[in-house]
């Protein structure tokens, strides 16, 4: 019977689908039933990680090769062999402590509560650790961390050799490779306006997605870069340095696009700006933050909002760009905005989305 109304279902999704998007947009309406092409009854990619409780070095456990392959692909463990062992070695141990001290854990060099938690949170693809060259926390000097001031000090990080877009190309344009709706767009126009708002750059919508200097697009699974997105949760998004310009969403994500994230009925919804505007860090220049009210740390749960730009994000990239003319020092105001549009503001939201377009974007097509 299940099976009967997922075939009809689908294939009324397929019938509606005319706008082709390789992505899942979803607004948020409280009381919608899960939708049937949702995965909420799979595991994210890194649920497992959790068995691991306790754990620490000397020990062998089934699946622990697993855990170095997401330390390495995190910057964690360099020089990946062909195959990790489940050993609990030298190499894991220590990359558990860089993690714990990047992430403002506990370093004990062991999978305690705490860290497991912290490891499975949705994130950026993006490495916290580039090239070896470590940066966050735990790149910073040993004397750094015994001030008094340490949380107090700056932790916004950047590319190695601090790429940025040079003088003359301060204007920008960007395009998308996936025919999006003008809500979809919206999000992206108010992810730039956060950077643009603080620095003498500017954003500018272009449909030659060729031509663009920043190319947007919605992919899954391998796309061609070298950096496969993993289906629900997981890995969200990731971001080139300057001046590549290429910025990639996980397809597969449930995104949403209006009204609050956080009640939505999708335990794995994602609230796009909120991705969009960390990845356009890394567009200009920005590497992950230790600082947990930046919009440059590297995890973010789901049904979060989280669009605000940290003092350490704005102090960042004034130093790649200087500062806005217009710019008050101050985000408190647009903070407040903010938060009373997206609590105030779902009625409007849902109003704006008919079912019709909900299944049109529901099922993912790739475009390319
Ligand atoms: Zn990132
Ligand atoms: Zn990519």
């Amino acid at each position: 019977m299940k099976r009967q109304i997922l075939v009809v279902v689908t294939t009324i999704l397929f019938s509606l689908s005319f706008d082709s998007v390789s992505a899942r947009f979803f607004p948020n309406i409280t009381g919608l039933p899960p939708l049937p092409f949702s995965k909420n009854g799979t595991l994210a990619p890194w649920d497992a990680f959790t068995k691991f409780a306790g754990c620490r070095s000397g020990e062998k456990r089934d699946g622990l090769a697993k855990l170095k392959q997401y330390f390495n692909e995190f910057g964690y463990i360099q020089n990946a062999p062909s195959n990790f062992s489940d050993d609990f070695d030298d190499e894991l141990e220590k990359a558990l402590r860089v993690y714990q001290q990047n992430f403002n854990l506990n370093v004990t060099g062991e999978l305690d509560d705490q860290t497991l938690q912290k490891i499975v949170l949705p994130r950026c693809g993006n490495a916290d650790i580039v090239n070896g060259t470590t940066s966050m926390n735990s790149g910073k000097s040993a004397s750094f961390h015994t001030t008094k001031h340490f949380h107090t000090t700056e932790h916004f990080t950047f590319f190695p050799g601090t790429p940025r877009w040079p003088d003359h190309r301060q204007d920008l344009t960007y395009g998308f490779a996936d025919q999006l709706t003008d809500e979809v767009k919206a999000v992206f126009a108010r992810a730039f306006e956060k950077w643009s708002a603080v620095t003498p750059l500017t954003f500018t919508p272009t449909d030659s997605y060729i031509l663009a200097d920043i190319k947007i697009g919605f992919f899954t699974g391998d796309h061609g870069d070298g950096e496969p997105f993993d289906g629900v949760l997981g890995t969200l998004a990731h971001a080139f340095s300057p001046t590549n310009g290429r910025l990639h969403l996980d397809g597969a994500e449930d995104w949403v696009v209006a009204g609050d994230v956080r009640t939505s009925p999708l335990p794995s919804a994602v609230d796009l700006e909120s991705v969009a505007v960390h990845e356009i860090g890394h567009l200009l220049g920005l590497g992950h933050s230790s600082d947990e009210n930046a919009i440059m740390y590297p995890t973010i749960s789901s049904r979060t909002r989280k669009v605000e730009l940290g003092s350490d994000d704005v102090e960042g990239i004034q130093y790649l760009y200087g500062s806005n003319p217009n710019y008050n020092g101050s985000t408190s105001t647009t903070s407040t905005h903010e938060r009373e549009t997206s609590d105030g503001g779902v009625r409007d939201s849902i109003s704006r989305w008919s079912l019709g377009v909900i299944l049109t974007v529901g099922f993912g097509f790739v475009l390319l």
